[in-house]
């Protein structure tokens, strides 16, 4: 076995026990990291960064999405308008990490402010799948998703607003949580929508997220929103699903667009979850189907706010800089923004505009309100509801993007989770035709130890072999 065969916690524990030098682990990642031809990175370290090894994460390097604020390391979020930007300061959760002994190894590609199903959105080009490299790793996390899968890094953390680590995860055949939104601080992650954004670990398996979760949560005075979690991150240890109560929502198969794979191998799942020992019922969720369309109109409006600070001024890219105010702002927005971010302005504008407030933003934030309600509901019978992460393995590049609503039905099963703020997991759930598929958990806000439990006994029952991906 050779230090590529381990997972994340396993070559940490050997850093630690003094079997394995954390110089060699980082010559070998910084090696594979270096020769990435999935486009999975838009920077790699040169040199190990200075910071102990001898912390719970023994040395283990890290890669970083793009959208977290690193100081003195480009942080662009996947867009152009930061071209070149070079943070002063570095995100909350970076600065656990790396205090907690895992060195920045390298930032990911990310689709254009995390904007995106497919890696496709990011101005620095897309990322291509390890499983098949004509198709797209997921998005908007694909770099941290495809490195992850590809043995470039060891681990990696992303940013979910609506499925953005669980979706690649999917796709690309390894594990994403999203914590419960306030689990983990927002400091120094570049904005996109305020009230769904969360960090969270993309992992070859579900000890691996639980580790890196560990080190990242916590209360922050920097974010007000954050809280940490109620009760020390535990290691996953259950192997069976005994008193464990699973709800399968009917609007699953109520649902159009649903590979068939995809589906077969959810099912397949599920009756894994009773063999070992879960009982397991159909429930509803009878908002979840509008989740999409509150969604789509909630991130937008905030995105639009946010994405008000690109002037050209304070950071970044500035186009005809000695023209007047409006036209420098306007030559600076219209060039540094792509397609998709223009359109979600765009979106989010219209829906907070006076006289039509009400009608969109008012009307998706009561929406948001009666899903989490569905959920409320959901955790008086069920201790987790299970869904497929993604309706569909991985797409061909290209297959989507002249097709919004398309790329956005991706997100059709995480969405929900997102607008509740609760803690939901993806853990690889074999493959259709040769891809990735993907099983999610979600449970009540604060229940990350119970969720990884469950996911660990699933995971350990799937035996889901990822190493086709590193080779
Ligand atoms: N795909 C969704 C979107 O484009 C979710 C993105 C995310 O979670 N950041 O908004």
């Amino acid at each position: 076995m050779t230090p590529l065969d381990l997972s994340a916690a396993a070559a940490a524990e050997r850093v630690r026990a003094g079997d394995l030098d954390a110089g060699e682990l980082w010559e070998l990642y910084r090696g594979r990291a270096a020769a990435d031809d999935l486009g999975a990175f838009v920077w790699v370290a040169e040199e190990r960064p200075g910071n102990p090894t001898d912390g719970p994460l023994g040395g283990v390097p890290v890669a970083v999405k793009d959208l977290f604020c690193t100081a003195g390391v480009p942080s662009q979020a996947g867009s152009k308008i930061l071209e070149g930007y070079r943070p002063p300061y570095t995100a909350t959760a970076v600065e656990r990490l790396t205090g907690a002994g895992a060195p920045l190894l390298a930032k990911t590609n990310q689709d254009e402010f995390a904007m995106g199903s497919s890696n496709e959105n990011s101005a620095f080009g897309p990322v291509r799948n390890p499983w098949d490299r004509e198709r797209v790793p997921g998005g908007s996390s694909g770099g941290s998703a495809a490195a992850v899968a590809a043995g470039l890094a060891p681990w990696a953390i992303g940013t979910d607003t609506g499925g953005s680590i669980r979706q690649p995860a999917s796709l690309c055949g390894i594990v994403g949580l999203k914590p419960t939104y306030g689990a983990i601080s927002r400091y120094g992650m570049i904005a996109f929508a305020s009230s769904l954004d969360q960090a969270g670990p993309l992992t070859r398996d579900v000890a691996d997220a639980a580790l890196l979760l560990s080190a990242m949560v916590g209360k922050d005075p920097c974010d007000s929103t954050s809280l940490g979690l109620p009760e020390p991150v535990t290691e996953p240890t259950a192997t069976d699903l005994r008193g464990v109560r699973l709800g399968v929502p009917e609007e699953v198969f109520e649902t159009e667009g649903v590979e068939s794979g995809v589906l077969a191998a959810f099912e397949a799942t599920v009756e894994l979850a009773r063999q070992l020992g879960a009982t397991v019922e159909r429930c509803h969720l009878p908002h979840a189907p509008h989740a999409l369309s509150a969604y789509y109109l909630i991130a937008p409006a905030e995105a639009s706010s946010n994405l008000a600070r690109y002037d050209g001024v304070r950071y970044g890219l500035r186009v005809n800089g000695d023209a007047d105010l409006l036209t420098m702002y306007l030559r600076t927005r219209g060039a540094g923004f792509g397609p998709e971010v223009k359109r979600r302005i765009m979106l989010g504008t219209y829906a907070l505009s006076s006289g039509y407030y009400d009608a969109y933003y008012g009307t998706a934030q009561k929406v948001r309100t009666l899903i989490s309600d569905d959920f409320r509901a959901a955790w008086e019978r069920f201790d987790f509801v299970v869904t497929p992460t993604s309706p569909t393995v991985a797409f061909p590049l290209g297959a989507k993007t002249a097709d919004p609503l398309a790329m956005y039905l991706n997100d059709y099963f995480t969405v929900p989770m997102s607008l509740a703020g609760i803690p939901a997991i993806s853990i690889p759930n074999g493959l259709s035709e040769r891809l990735p598929t993907g099983f999610q958990l979600a449970g009540p806000a604060f229940s990350e130890n119970r969720l990884l439990d469950a996911a660990h006994a699933l995971e350990r029952a799937i035996g889901f072999d990822g190493s086709a991906a590193r080779a």
